[in-house]
């Protein structure tokens, strides 16, 4: 956003310019698109965001940033991708990785599939294409845990194919300066027909970057916008963004430390979330859902009694807020593996785990 604020563009006043005659300027309805990807790409050489995978069409980094970025915010992604990729410089060492090795390096980013996904896939890029990826959106979408929009986006950064991609920003885009709701298949097709031919990858972050920073969920900032005037809402009717109803949760976890170990306990190979990770010993206390509410929680009094309590940490994941009450002491009937603190770095860990272990000093 630092360079939004010195952007030199020309609102269009949105009070003297009907809806219906800016849906005939949109530039999906004709003449308009040339000028639009111009002022687009524009724009975006001049006020896009200094990010690391922006200054490379090594596939395989691009690839990285983009499985990152799926469901995570850039500020958390930003040191993960530059360990991750010190740890695992190219495909060949990420193929050679054990898993346990790599679900460590994932640590702290959640929804740990996706790191199991990239090893597989590679292994396959090792095993089938001899190391190196795929030229195309096609073949790309044949490999592990790339779908339709990893591979257009690795496809025409790396590779200049004119493929365009879809996310929840581009389609949020797209219907405003469209007016009208538009389904799966003709959001991708008015992707497609917006796309810049002579610089697909640019175009297609360019696009992204808009509804990052510009035009975004609640309060576009159609008053800094490049493409405003072609745009058939102009922020006077932004679609409003369903809020999930968020879970609320209690739960109690113990951190036991002795002699240099720390006990923890390995999550089932077949859990839905984190399979196969390491975590404190934990229990839980009753949940309930209650979107806007307050969550469900013991008294201040009923706390105090609870001798062995250290702090108490707020952790989310997914649609679920946790309010985590960790005691230093042995967990009731907690049944794990005395693991040495100095090999922690080693062992897939969970996001709340780095969290307490790093607040109690031992990480
Ligand atoms: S920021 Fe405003 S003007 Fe620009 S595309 Fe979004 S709604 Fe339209």
């Amino acid at each position: 956003m630092r360079a939004l604020a010195s952007a030199a563009l020309t609102p269009t006043p949105s009070t003297s310019t009907p809806v219906e005659t800016r849906l005939a300027a949109s530039p999906a309805s004709a003449k308009g698109l040339p000028a639009f990807r111009r002022a687009l790409l524009t724009w975006y050489d001049r006020h896009r965001r200094d990010l690391p995978w922006r200054k490379t069409r090594d596939p395989y980094r691009i690839w990285l940033s983009e499985i990152m970025l799926q469901q995570t915010r850039v500020a958390a992604v930003l040191e993960h991708y530059r360990l991750f990729h010190e740890r695992f410089p190219n495909v060949r060492a990420l193929a050679a990785a054990s898993e346990s090795k790599v679900l460590a390096a994932w640590s702290g980013l959640g929804y740990y599939r996706r790191a199991r996904m990239l090893r597989q896939c590679a292994r396959e890029i090792v095993e089938l294409h001899r190391g190196r990826f795929p030229k195309n959106s096609e073949a790309l979408q044949a490999l592990p845990g790339i779908g339709r929009y990893t591979a257009a986006a690795i496809a025409s950064i790396a590779f200049d194919e004119t493929a365009a991609v879809v996310d929840g920003n581009i389609e949020r885009v797209l219907q405003r300066l469209v007016g009208s709701s538009l389904t799966a298949k003709q959001t991708w097709q008015r992707a497609q027909s917006h796309l810049s031919s002579s610089r697909p990858g640019d175009f297609n972050q360019a696009m992204m970057e808009l509804g990052a920073t510009v035009c975004t969920p609640r309060q576009p900032k159609c008053g800094m916008c490049p493409v405003r005037k072609w745009c058939a809402t102009q922020g006077e009717a932004p679609r409003p963004v369903p809020v999930p109803s968020q879970i609320r949760k209690e739960i109690w976890c113990a951190l036991d430390q002795r002699g240099g170990h720390v006990l923890l306990v390995q999550r089932p190979g077949k859990a839905s979330l984190m399979a196969g990770m390491w975590e404190l010993p934990q229990w839980s206390e009753p949940s309930r859902r209650m979107p806007g509410s307050k969550p469900a929680s013991r008294t201040a009094a009923e706390r105090r009694k609870i001798t062995a309590l250290w702090r108490t940490f707020r952790h989310s994941i997914t649609v679920t807020d946790y309010t985590v009450h960790v005691i230093r002491a042995a967990a009731p009937a907690a049944r794990g593996n005395w693991i040495p603190i100095a090999k922690l770095s080693d062992v897939p860990i969970t996001g709340l785990t780095r969290k307490i272990l790093k607040a109690g000093g031992i990480i």
